[in-house]
């Protein structure tokens, strides 16, 4: 369930009440009881609905600051694996050795805080893919 299914169910409740008002008016027990029963069941099933739209809102919340350190390894680099405080920054790229003809590059990657560098194969046109 989510939020509307939630709001709908409240509004549900609301009605009950309503009617319960009424029946106070004329005071029928069977039928008091009747409706006391569904404005529970209405109750519980309000309770489900906001349950399941707050983990709703939790695992948003989680895939929100996924993304946002995704945003920010793609923009600024991802973390260096050695220090795990700096970022890697492309100190170098040129065409690779052997397979620099088939627009294949190497990159040459440096934290910005240790000494740490790696190498990396960019393959711009996804030729190690087999496409084109
Ligand atoms: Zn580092």
């Amino acid at each position: 369930m989510d939020i509307a299914a939630g709001l709908s169910l409240l509004s549900q409740a609301s009605g009950i009440v309503k009617d319960l008002r009424e029946i106070d008016k004329g005071f029928d027990a069977a039928a008091l009881k009747a409706r006391m029963a569904d404005l529970y069941v209405t109750l519980a099933d309000v309770k489900i609905a906001l349950s399941d739209a707050r983990e709703t809102i939790h695992d948003r919340d989680r895939q929100i600051k996924d993304l946002e350190e995704k945003i920010v390894a793609l923009t600024s680099g991802e973390l260096c694996p050695i220090c795990n405080g700096g970022r890697l920054k492309a100190i170098s790229v040129h065409a690779h050795p052997h397979l620099g003809a088939a627009g294949v590059q190497e990159k040459t990657l440096q934290c910005e805080s240790c000494t740490h560098r790696e190498m990396r194969i960019h393959d711009p046109e996804g030729r190690l893919r087999g496409k084109k």
